[in-house]
């Protein structure tokens, strides 16, 4: 595994892979990190945090594999919609969501992301309703392509948000006092709308949000 690929692999928000019933499915975190210490030789250890009450992570409790497809600053936030503030339990998350299916069934996103890497499960670890899973990477993109996107940029560029039940969800409260001025908030998943130099009223009946694509009147006004 290339060094190089394996660091942008560090801080960044990425897509999770996993295998259900009914075939691939995809969620977004960005608690994957790398474990230092692993032996040149050996296959690199990561681990992964996921909601334990999630569909995502009963998929990878069972199947014990999943990927991370690394997003890049180049990727549609509209990805991020799809798969992020939905539960793969109902839902066609992948349907219009660009991906390549490994023979492991799991899927690799390839909605200009940067790379991507398999893991196989070794152990997990249950706590205050997370699960943390510890894998090796078995096999993974040998180069990485563009700026993987870090949570700092899907924050600040993006003014994305997370969903409720994510440690990085932030109240409305919070995120009015980082944004400042007059918002308007996306009531399916939270992106605000504050650009002081283009009105949200002005913007096109068509417009809609680029992180969960509904149309702008599903918008409201932050008091
Ligand atoms: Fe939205």
């Amino acid at each position: 595994m290339n060094p190089k690929v394996l660091s942008h692999l560090a801080g960044a928000v990425a897509a999770v892979g996993v295998k259900d019933e009914n075939g691939p499915n995809a969620c977004i975190a960005s608690s994957a990190a790398l474990i230092a210490g692993a032996k040149p030789a050996q296959a690199p250890l990561i681990s992964l945090a996921l909601d334990s009450d999630s569909h995502s992570c009963a998929c990878v409790e069972r199947e014990r594999v999943f990927t991370l497809s690394v997003l890049s600053e180049e990727t549609p936030a509209t990805v991020i919609g799809a798969l992020g503030f939905v539960s793969g339990a109902n839902t066609g998350k992948l349907e219009n969501v660009r991906h390549k299916v490994l023979l492991e069934g799991v899927p690799v996103i390839k909605e200009k992301t940067c790379c991507w890497f398999l893991c196989q499960v070794l152990e997990q670890v249950s706590l205050r309703g997370r699960t943390v899973f510890l894998a090796e990477i078995t096999a993974g993109s040998d180069l990485s392509a563009g700026v993987p996107m870090s949570v700092r940029y899907y924050r600040e560029m993006l003014h994305g948000s997370a969903p409720r039940r994510s440690p990085l969800y932030l109240s409305p409260e919070l995120r009015r006092d980082q944004l400042g001025g007059e918002s308007f908030v996306c009531t399916v998943c939270g992106y605000v709308y504050n650009d002081p130099n283009f009105g949200f009223e002005e913007l096109p009946e068509d417009w809609f949000c680029p992180i969960c694509h509904l149309p702008k009147r599903a918008f409201q006004r932050k008091k």
